[in-house]
């Protein structure tokens, strides 16, 4: 039952990974809830609340999957802004996407204020409808892509975020390297991704937790096993806290800090372009 992520080839970390997103996409969210006993939804909420949404910004969610980050950030923006809603505007019959074929060949800049950018077009897919479902599809540009090679152009954004998408990509110095590059000047990175957690009696319940419970209930949700054990295998192998700062600042960002939520399962990275 061991996934094997030490032992999978690099050129091969990748194409698992898809495998792994396509498998669950449609029950993703549903899987998200049970597995965090609802706790993830509590994260990504303060998650927001320290981007803190600006209407004026050019806002990028990176490995941004369903959506969930980015509706939160528009429906926080529509809070303290109703005016930047755009609900008066008819809607479209489907959701924009730019595809990574056809922009490979030349970097676009981006055609919305938000948006979402994942590798996985099934995630997208969910991520689209729901969307139609949230009255929201006409705010988002969903752009299939890799984040370790962006297709838009330097310095367009004022703020990136990345949340449980970093450790999924086989380059994270590539991943921070792309936001540094498509972030303006003063624009920030941040970051929201399990990390270590910072006491012993917890770790201890936290491991037993995550190897008894969360394959299994993959398997019952989802009817797969692997993509499960696969998800507790990345965690375990993703950078501490520091390390991973140390990569940001590597990266030339400037008053990198971190902070952890519920004791170190998660932490946010955050950084600046300066
Ligand atoms: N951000 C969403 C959330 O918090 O619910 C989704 C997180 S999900 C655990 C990880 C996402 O990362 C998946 O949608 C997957 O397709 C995406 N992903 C994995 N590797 C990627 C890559 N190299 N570039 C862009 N997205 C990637």
């Amino acid at each position: 039952t061991h996934f094997g992520y030490d032992e999978v080839p690099e050129h091969e970390k990748q194409a698992r990974v898809n495998q792994v997103f396509t498998n669950v996409a449609d029950k993703y969210d549903l899987m998200n809830d049970i597995m965090s006993f609802g706790v993830h939804r509590v994260w990504k909420n303060y998650f927001i609340q320290v981007v803190r949404p600006n209407p004026e910004w050019n806002y990028i969610d990176v490995a941004g999957g369903t959506g969930d980050i980015a509706f939160r950030y528009l429906k926080e923006l529509n809070r303290f802004h109703p005016s930047s809603s755009s609900s008066v505007s008819p809607p479209e019959p489907s959701p924009q996407t730019t595809s990574a074929e056809s922009s490979e060949k030349a970097l676009v800049y981006p055609t919305s204020k938000c948006v979402v950018a994942d590798i996985n077009a099934n995630m997208l897919a969910v991520g689209k409808q729901r969307s139609l479902e949230n009255n929201l599809h006409d705010r988002i540009q969903w752009v299939e892509t890799n984040a370790e090679k962006l297709p838009f152009h330097d310095s367009q954004f004022d703020v990136y975020t990345i949340a449980f998408g970093i450790r999924n990509c086989t380059h994270i110095d590539r991943v921070v390297s792309e936001a540094y590059r498509v972030l303006k000047k003063g624009g920030r990175f941040l970051c929201l991704e399990f990390s270590q957690v910072n006491n012993t009696l917890l770790q201890y319940f936290y491991d037993q937790y995550s190897k008894t419970f969360i394959p299994p209930m993959g398997q019952i949700i989802a009817n797969d096993w692997k993509s499960y054990q696969y998800l507790i295998e990345s965690i375990r192998v993703f950078p501490k806290q520091t390390e991973f700062a140390d990569l940001i600042r590597s990266c030339n960002f400037r008053y990198v800090n971190y902070e952890n939520l519920s004791f170190g399962i998660a932490a946010i990275h955050s950084g600046y372009k300066l």
